[in-house]
This record gives structure tokens, sequence and C-alpha cells, in this order.
């Protein structure tokens, strides 16, 4: 049956744009033809939007060709274990990594929580599996809470294929990167010479994986024969448990210490407390630094603070170039944007850009998902993106008036309270009539939007409810301002009350 999808994502392969097949399609997974349903999985249920919004005609034409019949539909299943191949364009309503860490925290016992974010987000799908497939590897520090069959080394190079989405053409670059991208640019046009290693740091969203991939791309231009591995630290660490295991160790250190030319490790935050894969990455490090092999390196903090790192590995971090990136400043948040929609054919007005710079102020893609989002609607709503459909989107105008720190989730729920003029007991509480469901809602979706908490945390302050439903009344929300006018006031006057708008 596989040979369904295979067939129709060839068919689409020939169709569409390549960064559209590789942001929109190649993420998808099949699983399985039931009667006349297909059953799609995607990483959020704003891919399901998009793709239902833009490529579902022509999704469904090789579909129905290839399966020989005409009344197939598609049914959407969320699994939030994809949500790591996924570039950011389909990040916009993903959970949190916090809200993943959350349900995965919950489920497993202390001893195997997991300090990684991406792992959790994967395991918080099939935790049992998850359990088992950790129990059978102790052979690291920290436990490894994933699917075995990915840490088999991938005998193909395109495993460690480099994103086609990322290069430096399509990087926009201000103050707040100026550095790092002119590093990544000597590292990739002179690798293993000017800044070796090159370590990239800042916090998520801003941009260390675009360049990075964009330093394997560098190279592989100059040099075709090249041999550039990309990978997370921890596929790394999990290729390398692997090995261990099936006493395939030799062929490992193969692979990173001789038969590679430039190493680009993601992440290695990762590697936080696990020595022995530390160990191993620091003798993969001194090969081919002795080599003058290129080293790239990213993570979420400055190495110096990654918990639990071995100081001599920190240490060789200095040898070479540690660059932060910090977030783009307006001027280059917009630029961004008209990037983002020029590659996207989007016609984006410079009075919208402007107003979604200055919403989405600390990440780049925040700054993508809100344009996207907006894309979405315009198109389900058959009119251009303008900026009357981008207040509503956006929620008013630009921050003004208090500041968001300010605000408290009890402010938010006083201010919902009064204007539906219910009882906090019963925003609080669990009657899922409308009149209090929908407030209920609408404060939760607030609290989402502006005050800065995860999912979790704002089900913890409404009468201590699970994530997903947090979740769930934001994507509800979301949906509905667009489309319900009585919703769009609600909002507007809770924020006013509250000082934001
Ligand atoms: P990080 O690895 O730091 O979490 P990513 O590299 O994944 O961040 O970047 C998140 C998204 O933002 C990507 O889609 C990336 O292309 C985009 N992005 C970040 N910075 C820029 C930039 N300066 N110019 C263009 N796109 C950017
Ligand atoms: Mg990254």
């Amino acid at each position: 049956m596989n040979g369904l999808w295979e067939s129709t994502l060839g068919t689409m392969r020939a169709k569409l744009h390549e960064e559209t097949f590789s942001t929109w399609l190649e993420p998808i997974r099949f699983d399985g033809l039931e009667g006349r349903t297909v059953r799609l999985r995607i990483p959020n249920r704003f891919f399901a939007d998009w793709i239902s919004a833009r490529y579902l005609t022509d999704l469904l034409e090789p579909l129905r060709q290839h399966a020989g019949r005409n009344d197939l539909e598609v049914s959407w299943v969320v699994d939030a274990s994809l949500q790591d191949q996924v570039s950011s364009a389909g990040q916009v309503q993903a959970p949190s990594t916090e809200t993943a860490r959350g349900t995965l925290q919950s489920t497993l016992p202390p001893a195997l929580a997991v300090p990684e974010r991406r792992v959790t987000a994967r395991a918080a799908r099939a935790p049992g599996r998850e359990l088992r497939a950790s129990a059978e590897l102790p052979l690291d520090g920290a436990p490894v809470a994933r699917d075995t069959r990915v840490a088999e080394p991938a005998a193909a190079d395109e495993a460690y294929a480099l994103n086609p989405r990322y290069s430096f053409e399509n990087f926009v670059v201000g103050g707040s990167n100026q550095l790092a991208y002119a590093a990544a640019v000597a590292a990739g046009s002179s690798p293993g010479r000017r800044y070796n290693p090159l370590v990239l740091y800042s916090k998520v969203g801003l941009g260390k994986t675009h360049l990075v991939n964009a330093v394997g791309h560098r190279v592989r231009e100059d040099r075709p024969g090249a041999r550039v591995l990309f990978l997370s630290a921890e596929r790394f660490t999990n290729e390398f448990i692997w090995a261990l295991q099936h006493k395939r160790i030799e062929e490992f250190r193969t692979r990173y210490r001789v038969a590679c030319d430039v190493l680009i490790l993601d992440d290695i935050q990762f590697l936080a407390g696990r020595e022995q894969t530390q160990e191993e990455f620091f003798h993969t490090f001194n090969a081919l630094y002795h080599a003058d092999k290129q080293i790239v390196v990213t993570s979420d903090v400055d190495p110096k603070h990654i918990p639990e790192m071995t100081e001599r590995l920190v240490s060789r971090f200095q040898w070479g170039l540690v660059a932060d990136v910090q977030a783009p400043e307006l001027d280059t948040r917009i630029a961004i944007l008209q990037k983002k929609a020029e590659a996207e054919s989007l016609h984006l007005p410079s009075e919208v850009a402007l107003l979604i710079a200055q919403r989405a102020q600390n990440n780049v893609r925040e700054l993508e998902g809100t344009l996207l989002r907006l894309a979405v609607l315009a198109d389900a709503q058959r009119r251009p993106i303008d900026l009357e459909l981008a207040r509503t989107v956006l929620g008013g105008g630009p921050p003004q008036g208090r500041d968001a720190r300010q605000i408290s989730v009890e402010d938010v729920q006083r201010a919902a309270c009064e204007f539906f003029q219910i009882g906090l007991r019963d925003l609080l509480g669990d009657r899922k009539h409308r009149n209090v469901s929908i407030p209920r809602m609408i404060a939760m979706y607030v609290c989402r939007e502006h005050l800065d908490l995860s999912y979790p945390m704002i089900g913890a302050r409404f009468g201590n409810k699970d994530h997903t439903t947090v979740m769930n009344a934001h994507r509800r929300i979301a949906a509905l301002i667009g489309e319900d006018e009585r919703i769009r006031r609600a909002l507007e006057s809770i924020e006013q009350k509250i000082g934001l708008a």
C-alpha cells in the first residue's frame, strides 16, 4: 500500500516547487488506506489547514488516480512526534516543546525523565514503546527515549541531507546575526581553516539550524565531492549507542572520524549528562580537528553553560569561534517576512509586514508562523492579506499600553468573568456549557497569546486542566476569530480591559 503514497509523492514532487514539496509534503506519513479513506499523519493541525487550503485538490488527484478510485478522501491525524522533521513553516500551532515535556514527564518514572526537548516531543506519542527503548539502552549517562530503529546508522548519505530551504541566499542578515553569519560563510568557504570549530548558540528559532545547513551547502557547492555530515547531537548519540550494542563501533568511528570532511552537529546541548557520548564526540572532534576537517556545532545556550558538559569539550570549543545569535531587530524582522512572502509567492503589503514584525518580537519561527497563518486565512476567505485581516489575526494593533509582563493570569480571568458576567468558579470549572466554555477558552487563549506561559502552566492555573485542553481551546479560538464577530469583540474587550489593546 505504501506504493500508493510513493507514487503520489512522485507526482507531487514533479508538480510542486521543491521548497513547497519539502516543507509540506515530505513530513507527511502515510498510514494506510481504509475503505475510501487515506490516513495521513501530520506534525500539527496547521499542516492540515495549510495543505487543505492550498494543495488538497492537487494531492487528491494522483491519490485517486494511483488507487484507481474516485471517491478517496483524506483524513488527517496529528502526530507530534513528526514535529522534528518540520521546517518552521509548519510549526505555527504546534505544541510547545515544554508541553511535550510536560506530557512525558508525567508518564515516565522520575529516573527516566528526559532532559531533552526533541526526544520528549517524539516520545509523547507512544510512551510505552519509548520506555522499552530506554530500558534497553542503559549504556550512556542519560536515558535515550526514542525509537531504536532510527539509531541505526543510515547506509545512504541522504540521511545526512541538508535542508534545501536553508541557504545563505535566503538568510537575512542584520545586527543580531551578523557575526554568526560572517563566521558561517567563512567556515563554509574555507572549511577547516578560519573558524574551527564554529560554535553557534542562541535561543530557539533564531536561525542556527538554518545557518549551519547553509555552511554545508556552501562547502558542497565549492567542492562537490566533499563529505558533509549534518545531524543532530541526539542522532549522533543514538547511532553511537546502536553501534556499541551491535558491535559496529569501528564502522561508526570510520564514518565520523575518517570518512567525513565537515561534521555539523546540531543542538549539542543534548549531550548534557551523556558522558560516554561526550567522550566519543571528544575523540571524534580531535581526529577531525587534527586532520583540518571543519566542525560546526550549535547549542541553545552558551556551551560553557550546558550542564554536565565536560570541561575538556567546552575548552575545545573555545579553540575556534563561539558566536551567539540574538533576536532580530525590527528592520531585520520585516526583511525576513518579506523574503519569506516572496518565497511563498504571497503578496505582503509593507504595513502588514510592519504590524507582524511589531508583534512577533522574539523569534523568527513565530514571525513566519504568523505570516503563514495569515496566508491560510486569506486563502480560506478568498481575500488579500491586508491590514484588516492582520489585525483580526493579531488581535488589535501594535502592543501599546501595559507591558504584558505586568499582567497576571488572574487579571485575564477577572476580565473574562466581568465581560461574560460569569463567576470565577465557572470559569475555572469543568462545565461544558457554551456559556462558560467559550469564556474559558477565550481566557486561555489570551493567556497563551500574551503571557508567555506554556500550555501546561496555563492548564494548571485553570483548575488543573490538562495541557491538551488548553491547546484545543487556543486552536478553537484562533479559528473562530476569523469567523465569529462576537468572539472577536469579546477578545478585544478583554484585551482592552487588561490594558493590552
Ligand atoms: P534555531 O535552529 O536557532 O532554533 P532555525 O534555524 O530552525 O532556528 O530557524 C527557525 C526559522 O527561522 C527557520 O525557518 C529559518 O529559516 C528562519 N530564520 C531564522 N533566522 C532567519 C534569518 N535571519 N533570515 C531568514 N530566515 C531566518
Ligand atoms: Mg535548530
